[in-house]
């Protein structure tokens, strides 16, 4: 098991801990059950409260989309692209490195949602294109 020294910690809160060890150590910060993640949280935590004091930037960052799950609107704009590079790597992080099912599931769900909907504006458009084709070819 990796260990993690407090300048690893604090690279993890700057995005800047290489991808491998910075999935490897939020697989162990999303299970706190041993006491050893549970240390490890605990130590990240208060890196965070030292650091940040006040301010909500990394702390918040982190809260909002390491640990927590996305809500189904950050989810939705992340499918529409509408979102910061930044934040899209935490949901891209979030969903295919640490794997989260509840995620994923509601990503598939909106992204079958999305495409439905784009099919239905395209039978929309058709429908209306084929009306006016018909009313064209009644006129003549
Ligand atoms: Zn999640």
């Amino acid at each position: 098991m990796l260990n993690y020294s407090d300048e690893e910690l604090v690279a993890y809160l700057e995005e800047s801990l290489p991808l491998e060890k910075a999935a490897d150590l939020e697989k162990r910060l999303r299970s706190p059950e041993s006491d050893e993640n549970k240390a490890l949280l605990d130590r990240l935590q208060q890196l965070i409260l030292t650091r940040d004091s006040g301010t909500h930037t990394i702390g918040e960052i982190w809260k909002r989309h390491r640990l927590s799950c996305p809500t189904r609107e950050d989810l939705g704009r992340y499918i529409l692209e509408a979102m910061s590079d930044e934040e899209s790597t935490y949901i891209k992080i979030h969903i295919e490195v640490t794997e989260c099912d509840v995620c994923r599931s509601n990503l598939d769900d909106l992204l079958h949602a999305t495409l439905q909907a784009n099919q239905a504006a395209i039978n929309d458009r058709r429908g209306r294109y084929f009306q006016s084709s018909v009313g064209r070819l009644k006129k003549q």
